[in-house]
């Protein structure tokens, strides 16, 4: 572990360089007066990954953001997010990431999951990206704020933009795949963008008391 950086403020319990990305583009709007230098990755300051072993995507929030609290004695925010379908009873869930049976494989998770419901017809391919956003400070503050994505699962994938499952689900209202939406249009009805947009008071408030 490496000490915090001179300026470091909020550390983003995440150690997924693309994440930390969107999570900065989120916050940025959010947090006037927060630079882009005072939010860091966990890598950013060589923080261990906790074992995520939370049954709910908040649990699993909240294991993060406290363990990097406890090794930095910084406000940490962190979140965590699956998808969840419908006809699967809201599985993958908490094990999206791992669906395959290998963690992080994007492709072989969504492929796996598309032979799953590859009989479902449209009318049940119903399904939801979720997240919950923790802010967790050293001196006990703990919150945390939910978003979701609803949309219908596809029949094959579609786009090159996104993440993990983008390029199979259409969101409501949509006629193109999540993979096909540019940052800003995901962001802006995320299930990530919206546990963020709900989460910023409180980490403003957190970094102003
Ligand atoms: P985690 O929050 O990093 O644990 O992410 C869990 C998994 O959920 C990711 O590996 C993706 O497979 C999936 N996931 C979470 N958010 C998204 C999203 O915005 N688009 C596509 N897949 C997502």
């Amino acid at each position: 572990m490496r000490p915090a950086p001179e300026g470091a403020r909020l550390l983003l319990a995440t150690h997924n360089a693309h994440k930390v990305g969107e999570l900065r583009a989120i916050l940025a709007p959010l947090l006037p007066g927060l630079d882009a230098g005072a939010v860091l990755g966990a890598k950013d300051v060589g923080a261990p990954e906790p074992v995520e072993d939370g049954v709910t995507f908040a649990e699993n929030a909240l294991i993060k953001a406290r363990a990097l609290v406890a090794a930095t004695g910084l406000p940490a925010v962190a979140d965590d997010s699956g998808l969840c379908v419908d006809v699967l009873g809201g599985a993958p869930g908490v094990f999206s990431a791992r669906w395959c049976g290998r963690h992080g494989d994007d492709r072989a998770n969504l492929e796996l999951l598309l032979a799953q419901v590859a009989d479902v017809p449209a009318r049940h391919r119903g399904a939801h990206f979720a997240c919950a956003a923790a802010l967790v400070t050293p001196s006990g503050l703990e919150v945390v704020e939910e978003g979701t994505m609803p949309g219908t699962l596809l029949t094959a994938p579609r786009g090159d933009g996104g993440f993990g499952y983008d390029p199979i689900l259409r969101p409501v209202g949509e006629t193109r795949s999540a993979a096909e939406l540019s940052p800003a249009e995901k962001n802006a009805i995320s299930h990530r963008g919206k546990a963020f947009a709900a989460l910023a008071p409180h980490v403003v408030a957190a970094l102003t008391a």
